[in-house]
């Protein structure tokens, strides 16, 4: 069993240890790959992070990632490119090998394709932030280079725009001439499917300065709705300028702004449908794990309608009363306010399955008490009634030994007087022989009755039902007691409602059964009193009523006394002879045939004993014991009636 248990734990350690060793360190084996990112600008712009944060959200540590960045923002000319290829060819030459090399936007793209063949052979190319046609069409017509378009997606932002406002004007804005200006161009083509939109634009042209600008700002209609353009994107003007005007329209105009470019969320707009470039850096990043993995990538070149998102900021949202529920599906919210459940659902959850856990062990524990109690009051009723049928036994057991001594003893004092008197010949025997004749047949009834017991205990009785003629059966039962209702001037009635009745009965049985009632109401009967036997037909059923004018029966003992052995007086001051087993075999005998057996009874004024027995006939078989009239000998009286001194 030990040992058996210690491997168990053996096991479950080592399971743990597999389950609880970081990844990292399994995958330290892994050969790892090497990519080399090149950016056009520098980390001053908030892009920058964002693709590269795109990237690392797929890579992860499987890749050694190399960053590079070509700053055409700071530094753009010949001698900044010569510095770089330097770089870049230093690196190339001097490390392993590339497996991939991912290009963010059009310059650093300019510079792989001049250089492709001399430093980048047979590398794939991945590139985002693309928008320039020539690099698109560069894209397209070469082997081993992919790409993620960038544009903007005016259809969609205006779309939206549409849906939610009526009869507005749309101003776009952005610091470019209108001249060659793409984007405006798209922007004015889309017009005439918003007829109930309004087209105008702010652009920077020649002339304008910041503070012109900001003029033609101060202009725009209070009906209007701001769609940013991609301020940024090869502007007229410079960072510092354009941060100004940026600055100038969040203060001045608090107009509804919807912006294509999402770090243009971080100002003072709703959002929109946005160039994200974390979207494009995730999805570059994609593409060149599925070549490094031998996938053939789903695209080419991915469109920019396909990587720009639905993105909004939530206090913008509420700022210009736009729900949730208006926007399109699957748009990403920021800077919404954490729910009290996400922010606490981490002690909300097990904080909850700990009370659930006490509701249910205060459960279990109150279900198992109410059980217990329960089988402790069983057990207290049980010891209850085992300890009543052991007094009952005990009672039964000194009334037998009285009910046996004396007969014998009157026995024995007959014979000694019998001896004795048989020396004078001319002695009249008969009453010591009566004496002697009743005292047997008391013993006769005692041991009939408990022998009946036993075998009412064994769910045995002989039952020996026939067709008889009832009404006179009981009649002759009734008139055979009369001779010991004398003894108490006791008048005996016989009362009936039909005829005759013929029914299937044990004879025998019901002779028991009634002699026994009989007996009972001549021992518990005042002198002078009356016995009324009553039969009744009701309901198929055969009713025989039992009069008395005797004591009665207190309510408390009226459910007790069909128990075998009881009686209700005390053994010590009893009056009457008997051993309370009568009443039980009557009952019985009446189940017996089906019926049932009931009591009414008042104190001092008598008792009513009602049998009911079910009017049923044997078979045409049994039809031949019938006898119409036939004379029932009572034979019983004279064993029943021993108790009574006729
Ligand atoms: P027993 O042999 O003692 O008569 P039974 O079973 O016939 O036994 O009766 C049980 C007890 O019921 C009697 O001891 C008596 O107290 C009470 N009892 C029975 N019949 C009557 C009756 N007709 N009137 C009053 N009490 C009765």
């Amino acid at each position: 069993m030990g040992s058996k248990s210690e491997h168990s734990i053996i096991k479950l350690m080592l399971i743990l240890c597999l389950v609880l060793i970081p990844k990292e360190v399994w995958s330290e084996s892994v050969d790892k790959k090497d990519i080399l990112y090149i950016n056009s600008y520098s980390p001053r712009f908030e892009f920058f992070d964002e693709q590269l944060n795109g990237i690392k959200s797929v890579l992860g540590d499987s890749v050694e990632l190399q960053v590079e960045y070509l700053d055409q923002g700071n530094f753009y000319g010949v001698k900044n490119e010569l510095n770089f290829y330097n770089l870049i060819k230093y690196k190339i030459n001097n490390y392993k090998t590339y497996d991939a090399i991912l290009i963010g936007d059009d310059p650093a793209l300019n510079f792989i394709r001049k250089h492709k063949e001399e430093l980048f052979k047979g590398i794939p190319i991945i590139t985002f932030g693309v928008n320039n046609k020539t690099n698109i069409e560069y894209i397209k017509n070469n082997d081993d280079t992919y790409g993620v378009e960038e544009g903007i997606s005016l259809k969609k932002n205006l779309d939206l725009i549409n849906k939610l406002y009526k009869n507005k004007n749309v101003v776009a804005i952005n610091f470019k001439s209108r001249e060659n200006n793409i984007d405006l161009d798209n922007f004015y083509k889309l017009e005439s499917y918003y007829p109930d939109l309004n087209f105008s634009h702010i652009s920077y042209e020649e002339e304008d300065t910041v503070e012109t600008i900001k003029k033609k700002i101060d202009k725009i209609d209070e009906n209007s709705i701001i769609l940013l353009t991609y301020i940024y994107s090869y502007s007229s003007i410079s960072y510092n300028e354009l941060f100004e005007l940026q600055d100038y329209l969040d203060a001045e105009v608090d107009l509804p702004k919807f912006s294509t470019l999402k770090h243009e969320l971080y100002f003072d707009t709703i959002g929109g449908y946005m160039t994200s470039h974390y979207e494009q850096g995730k999805m570059g990043a994609e593409i060149a794990m599925d070549i490094i993995n031998g996938n053939e990538p789903t695209s080419k070149l991915v469109s920019y309608d396909e990587v720009n998102k639905y993105i909004f900021n939530y206090e913008h949202l509420k700022k210009h009363k736009i729900k949730e529920k208006y926007l399109p599906k699957n748009s990403k919210i920021i800077n919404k306010p954490e729910t009290f459940w996400s922010k606490h659902k981490l002690v909300i959850i097990p904080a909850a399955i700990i009370v659930a856990c006490l509701v249910v062990t205060i459960i279990i524990f109150i279900i198992n008490n109410k059980k217990r109690r329960m089988y402790s009051e069983g057990i207290f009723k049980a010891k209850e009634i085992a300890e009543s049928s052991i007094k009952a036994q005990n009672n039964f057991i000194s009334n037998i030994s009285h009910e046996l001594r004396t007969p014998v003893a009157v026995i024995i004092s007959v014979i000694q007087l019998l001896e004795k008197q048989n020396k004078d010949k001319e002695f009249d025997l008969t009453s010591s022989i009566k004496i002697i004749k009743q005292n047997c047949l008391r013993l006769t009834r005692l041991t009939n009755n408990i022998i009946d017991v036993a075998k009412m205990d064994l769910g045995f009785i002989d039952m020996r039902p026939v067709n008889i003629e009832i009404v006179s059966l009981l009649e002759d039962i009734v008139s055979s007691i009369i001779p010991y209702a004398k003894s108490k001037n006791i008048n005996v009635i016989f009362d009936t409602e039909i005829e005759e009745l013929v029914m299937s009965v044990d004879p025998d049985k019901i002779e028991r059964m009634m002699l026994n009632l009989l007996s009972n109401s001549i021992k518990f009967n005042k002198n002078d009193g009356s016995i009324i036997t009553m039969v009744k037909v009701n309901d198929s059923y055969l009713n025989i009523e039992v009069i008395d004018t005797g004591i009665g029966i207190s309510k408390e003992y009226m459910s007790k006394i069909f128990d075998k052995f009881t009686q209700v007086e005390d053994i010590m001051i009893r009056q009457n002879e008997g051993s309370g087993i009568g009443l039980s075999l009557v009952k019985y005998f009446t189940e017996a045939h089906g019926g049932t057996i009931s009591v009414e009874s008042e104190l001092n004024k008598g008792s009513r004993f009602i049998v009911r027995i079910p009017m049923i006939k044997q078979s045409e078989l049994s039809m031949s014991y019938y006898e119409k009239n036939q004379n029932y000998v009572v034979v019983g009286a004279e064993v029943e009636f021993s108790d009574i001194y006729a």
